[in-house]
């Protein structure tokens, strides 16, 4: 292309709200046969809240929130914003603010953890617990289960070793998810939902959309893994993300896309932003990149 239809893309890019960060990225984008996906914050708006609360006995409902919302107060996770949220709507009454976390500790894509009032808590994806020996209660597992065939984020609380309590998330699709994988679908594209959260949330949120693959369970590392997966059966990839968890995948992909209110890091490592919060953004580009290199009219 001439340097004039490069200016020109540009122009029109920025119109569409995409800002390539140069022009080398429009031949990657042009090249894209497959998108890969981030769930949370990408494909949903990651504006989470806590639907649901199951808890031991011994641990009523206000302590669980108390206890988990200190832990996730320290957190930038979309989970950790609705727990803490749910922990201040408790207690509205601004004498009793959440007790002080020591000894934080973030374990990306698995939760985090910490001391609080002398208890160490923990907050986060089953994972978390298994991997320390912890065992979910009949009961909480029972809710879990039945919370994610619905499609739900779940969470559990454990305090000194054993889980006291299992939390289901709410979240929204974008209303822009199902128009941009119809229309990736449109221009040949293979897509791919490739998530931390549980198998049975990816799946429902997947078929929402129209999705046709789903990657769950994995861990940030793992996400790298897949692209580079992808990469060596010899498909040319785009991954689509926002979060800090995401930045090695953008990194990886041939193509990194982040999304309008991603995080710096996200922005950093991403070839393409989508400055509107707006999935048709990766469609747009596609077909202007197409375009622009003449592949299209
Ligand atoms: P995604 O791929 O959907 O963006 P992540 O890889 O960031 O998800 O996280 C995977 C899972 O780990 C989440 O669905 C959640 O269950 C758990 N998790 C991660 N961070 C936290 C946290 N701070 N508090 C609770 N759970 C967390
Ligand atoms: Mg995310």
């Amino acid at each position: 292309a001439t340097p004039t239809a490069l200016m020109a893309a540009s122009g029109r890019g920025a119109r569409l709200g995409i800002f390539l960060k140069g022009y080398q990225t429009l031949e990657s984008t042009r090249q894209v046969d497959t998108v890969v996906l981030d769930k949370t914050g990408t494909v949903t708006t990651g504006g989470m809240s806590v639907a649901e609360l199951s808890h031991v006995p011994e641990f009523p409902r206000s302590r669980v929130l108390r206890l988990a919302g200190a832990v996730e107060l320290a957190s930038e996770h979309a989970v950790a914003a609705a727990v803490v949220a749910a922990a201040r709507a408790e207690f509205p009454d601004e004498q009793t603010p959440l007790p002080e976390v020591e000894d934080f500790t973030n374990e990306p894509g698995l939760g985090a953890t910490g001391r609080v009032e002398g208890h160490e808590v923990l907050v986060g994806r089953a994972k978390l617990f298994t991997d320390r020996g912890m065992s979910v209660p009949d009961e909480l597992d029972r809710r879990r289960a039945e919370w994610e065939r619905q499609g739900r984020t779940t969470v559990l609380v454990g305090c000194d070793g054993a889980v006291v309590a299992v939390l289901a998330l709410s979240d929204t699709l974008k209303p822009s998810a199902e128009a941009a994988v119809r229309r990736l679908s449109e221009l040949g594209m293979r897509t791919v939902l490739l998530t931390g959260d549980n198998e049975p949330t990816a799946r429902a949120v997947a078929s929402e959309v129209g999705i046709e693959e789903v990657v769950a369970g994995v861990l940030p590392g793992e996400k790298v893994a897949e692209i580079e997966r992808l990469r060596a059966s010899g498909r040319s990839v785009a991954m689509v993300g926002d979060g800090v968890n995401d930045a090695p995948a953008l990194a990886t992909a041939d193509l990194g896309l982040a999304v309008g209110a991603g995080t710096d890091v996200a922005i950093s490592a991403a070839d393409l932003i989508l400055v509107r919060d707006d999935l048709t953004a990766v469609p747009d580009a596609i077909r202007l990149a197409r375009r622009t290199l003449g592949t299209i009219k």
